[in-house]
């Protein structure tokens, strides 16, 4: 077990916790974790209380019991439910992690469509819209997001039609630009493993929707969590979206074993994102469904009103009724894995449930718009890997951008 102090607690106030301890039968040590000073507790013989965590817990010096057995104690612990916005201060909200399935949907990156889009991911039932303002491309030279005035136009977008929003932040001045507006925090798949900005994003003290780096285990996942509640985040979503593999077809490859992983390591909320593995949208129902199937607790779906302006991911973007279809088959998954899914489509009277092939085809117009990593020829090039790579089937495609 470890007792995380209060970095502010007297002497004598930390001396109580030590006689608390001497007292539950364990011996305690001093350990230094970066800033924090915490107590490593050991039983001596016999097993400790079972209230032991709960009579810690109540004196003044400590902050946290942790299982020290765990090598990610605070993502083991993490909260179960994880309140997104806040309905006290009247701003809509949504709880992720409870029985319902939450479609979190919009565009890879926010453009002039986005009041139509926040009305489109709201009519297919979303409860939370997505949208890149600043959007780590793999190529300087791709869009990189329309910054700070993009990122207000979502937000009025989305209080237009009562949604609150994930926004993938990059860097400080995107954090500090994001987190007035911002109600859930993303780390994206590159900034999965950059520790040192993990940590500052923790300190904003935000819940957090932390993707999957591509190139990272399950157990660096979690340690890439433990980055973030340890620097003081309150609660976080795991989202899964696809990791670097051999398999050219797809962008990534979706690991739906990851979340059965992560489950079973963490009570935090997990999400899936079928649209990053998928790179093309044929493949996004059967992966959205997949995620539901296995246990996800949410998805997290690239849409937009008109794919063909879209300037980042088109490829992949559903249109309103591609994601209307979709929220019509989670409904059906997540009943039969024992979730409920509100599903009431607004002016969708047309859409059934269909495994066909999705409304708009890709163009070669989103080819052009995509070209290069980000993009379509992710699918062909493979690995979502980077341009300048013959592509077989499609010579015509290949271009020296990167999406
Ligand atoms: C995104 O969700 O906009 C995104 C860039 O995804 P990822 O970080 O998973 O590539
Ligand atoms: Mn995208």
């Amino acid at each position: 077990m470890i007792v995380l102090l209060d970095p502010h607690a007297s002497s004598a106030q930390v001396a109580a916790v030590e006689a608390e301890l001497a007292r539950l039968g364990a011996g305690a040590r001093r350990v230094q974790g970066g800033t924090r000073i915490a107590l490593e507790a050991q039983a001596m013989g016999i097993p400790l209380a079972r209230d032991a965590r709960e009579r810690l817990l109540a004196l003044p010096a400590v902050d946290d019991v942790l299982d020290a057995k765990s090598p990610h104690p605070r993502a083991s612990s993490a909260p179960r439910l994880v309140v997104v916005g806040d309905r006290t201060l009247g701003k809509p909200e949504v709880v992720l992690g409870g029985a319902e399935v939450v479609l979190c949907a919009g565009p890879c990156a926010v453009d002039e469509t986005i009041a139509d889009g926040a009305r489109m991911v709201r009519a297919a039932s979303a409860k939370l819209l997505r949208g890149g303002t600043w959007k780590p491309r793999t190529s300087p030279y791709s869009f990189q997001g329309g910054g700070k005035r993009a990122l207000l136009d979502l937000r009025g977008a989305a209080d237009a039609v009562g949604l609150p929003i994930v926004v993938e932040v990059v860097d400080e001045e995107s954090l500090e630009a994001a987190e007035p507006h911002v109600d859930l925090l993303q780390i994206g798949a590159r900034n999965g493993q950059n520790y040192a900005f993990l940590s500052t994003v923790g300190a904003a003290r935000r819940p957090v929707l932390l993707k999957r780096a591509p190139g990272a285990t399950v157990h660096e996942w979690l340690l890439a969590a433990e980055h973030l509640l340890l620097a003081g985040c309150p609660a976080l979503v795991f989202c899964e979206r696809g990791i670097r593999t051999f398999e050219p077809g797809s962008r990534y490859t979706l690991d739906l074993a990851a979340v059965t992983l992560a489950r079973a390591a963490s009570p935090a909320p997990i999400f899936v994102d079928p649209s990053h593995p998928a790179g093309t949208r044929a493949l996004v129902l059967p992966l959205a469904l997949a995620g539901v199937a296995a246990g996800a607790d949410g998805l997290l779906v690239e849409a937009h009103p008109d794919p063909g302006r879209a300037r980042s991911d088109a490829a992949q973007a559903l249109t309103g009724d591609d994601l209307a279809r979709l929220s019509l088959c989670v409904a059906s998954v997540a009943g039969a894995v024992g979730r409920r899914y509100a599903c009431e489509l607004v002016n969708h009277e047309s859409i059934t449930h269909s495994h066909e092939r999705p409304d708009r085809p890709v163009t070669p117009e989103d080819r052009r718009r995509d070209r290069g990593a980000d993009g379509i020829l992710g699918i062909q090039a493979g690995h979502g890997s980077d341009v300048d790579r013959p592509v077989p089937h499609a010579p015509a495609l290949v271009g020296p951008g990167a999406g």
